[in-house]
């Protein structure tokens, strides 16, 4: 019997890219909204305790439950309102898996995971795309929500790449009036110090996402959590994955949590790197730096993003080259970096200008 593979494969997925993450050289690492700052020499020495000890051998808890008890007292949030995801993506997954099958709605430019997830689930993508200064359309996204079957909406919160915080009262609207599952990811919130957090206790059907990746610098263990109700939890419990998270992992998110105080001032620096770049962003002839809430500025050329782009990959920076036609076009995104990987980016942009 000889069958092509592609007659095996679902036929829905005929033009789904494979998620690729091109490995291009660099020396400063500015693309992926990463926490540049190594971790505390101090809370390096415990985790290299806890490896000299761990019990590789066993499985993980499933329920990740010291974790859950830990994040809940620190969120006020009971532990059977939480779910440990293998970073908030795996937790995307998830929520699709349990409520998708009807539509998935969000608002383009936004994160790619969303509409990845909801291709994979066979669920259909109503994507209401943001206005052109990057605000969400309440009714619009409310009545896609409301035209019939089950919806899930997802509002990035901040909004990766555009790096804004939506109107609450537009995102309160959307909770209040659609008929779904209203996801607000909250990968930035120590950046943006915003939160839904409070509301979740009057709606049902609210979901925060967060993670471990970004503000605490532990995007290559792969830690995210969910906050939502005990209901909607109970729906995620069944369709994860028993071991999802390796028990180093949750060891040392652990870790990280009970130090969250020496993990802090990194966001205080990045915060100050932030504003400063910003500044020296918007103080160069033809770019526009727009507005932001988290550890990343998304900006505007006038012409030549593409030029800029290959500059500043030719000195060794990797950016996000976001340019292309419609609400990005001319658009290139940077992480906020250490101040020094700052400088080299700004002398790299300066540089090319004047070599025009
Ligand atoms: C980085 C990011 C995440 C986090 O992903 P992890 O899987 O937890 O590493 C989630 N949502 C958005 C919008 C992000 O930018």
């Amino acid at each position: 019997m000889k069958t092509r593979i592609a007659d095996l494969a679902r036929p829905d997925l005929t033009d789904l890219e494979p998620y690729v993450v091109k490995d291009v050289p660099h020396k400063i690492k500015l693309d992926a909204n990463e926490n540049p700052f190594d971790m505390p020499e101090q809370i390096r020495k415990l985790i290299a305790e806890e490896v000299g000890k761990h019990s590789f051998n066993r499985y993980p808890d499933p329920a990740a439950m010291a974790l859950r008890e830990l994040l809940a007292a620190e969120l006020d949030v009971s532990a059977d309102q939480l779910a440990i995801g293998n970073g908030s993506d795996e937790l995307i997954n998830y929520i699709i898996a349990a409520f998708g099958g009807g539509k998935v709605i969000f608002s383009s430019p936004t994160f790619s995971i969303y509409g990845i997830f909801a291709k994979v689930w066979g669920t259909e993508v109503v994507d209401v795309p943001l206005s052109a200064d990057f605000h969400i359309k309440p009714d619009d996204i409310i009545s896609a929500a409301n035209a019939g079957g089950r919806s899930v909406v997802f509002i990035c919160y901040p909004n990766n790449p555009t790096g804004n915080c939506f109107s609450q009262q537009a995102i309160l609207d959307i909770i209040e009036r659609s008929n779904a599952i209203v996801v607000v990811d909250e990968a930035y919130h120590e950046f943006a110090g915003e939160t839904f957090l409070p509301q979740l206790e009057q709606y049902e059907n609210l979901v925060i996402l967060r993670t471990f990746s970004k503000a605490f610098g532990l995007a290559g263990l792969r830690t995210g959590y969910m906050i939502a109700g005990r209901r909607i939890i109970r729906e995620i419990m069944k369709v994860k994955m028993v071991y999802n998270i390796n028990s180093l992992s949750q060891k040392i998110a652990l870790i990280l949590l009970e130090h969250k105080d020496e993990v802090f001032p990194y966001v205080e620096k990045i915060l100050r790197e932030r504003d400063r770049l910003t500044q020296r962003l918007d103080g160069l002839n033809k770019i526009t730096p727009f507005p932001t809430d988290a550890n990343f500025i998304l900006f505007r050329m006038e012409s030549d993003a593409e030029a800029v782009f290959s500059a500043l990959l030719e000195n060794g920076i990797l950016i996000r080259d976001l340019n292309k036609p419609g609400l990005l076009e001319n658009c290139l995104r940077v992480t906020v970096g250490k101040p020094e990987e700052n400088d080299a980016f700004l002398d790299t942009l300066r540089d090319f200008y004047e070599q025009r």
